[in-house]
């Protein structure tokens, strides 16, 4: 049971990181970059067009812990693993990068710096092709490198 939890946790988690990628990369950099070019380019208001992104994958995560939460089978700890993405990346992504919710101080070094200086390339172009570094967690070393 804990194994169980701890493990599905972990699998909802890192599906969420490598599926994120692909869909950053492939799809929102593709087919449905006018949606998610709202979030490279300046947009007025608290709220992007790309937050509906946020919306889809937080929805499958409460369907998942709506059908699994009679047994805590599965499908529950998968929905608790893809919440806690969910929120680790709000914390990290809008909050401590993007300073949606001026909170967090920008990080000088460790692997916050790192993942700050990934997303910040991400960020080079406001374009749908030429960009680089889609995932949020996982990214190249070479931004760790540099102690500037
Ligand atoms: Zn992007
Ligand atoms: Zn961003």
């Amino acid at each position: 049971m804990v194994m169980s939890a701890i493990l599905f946790s972990i699998l909802g988690f890192g599906i969420m990181e490598i599926s994120g990628w692909f869909i950053h990369k492939f799809i929102m950099h593709g087919p449905l970059w006018s949606i998610h070019k709202t979030h490279h380019q300046h947009t007025d208001g608290p709220f992007e067009l790309n937050d509906l992104f946020s919306l889809f994958f937080g929805s499958i995560a409460v369907i998942l812990i709506f059908l699994g939460v009679g047994s805590l089978d599965y499908r529950f700890w998968m929905g608790i693993g893809i919440s806690v993405y969910g929120l680790s990346y709000f914390f990290l992504h809008d909050m401590l990068i993007h300073r949606r919710i001026k909170f967090f101080k920008k990080p000088k070094n460790g692997y916050l710096a790192g993942i700050f200086k990934a997303h910040q390339a991400h960020h080079a172009t406001n374009k749908r092709d030429g960009s680089v570094s889609f995932g949020l967690f996982v990214v190249p070393k070479k931004y760790f490198n540099s102690k500037r």
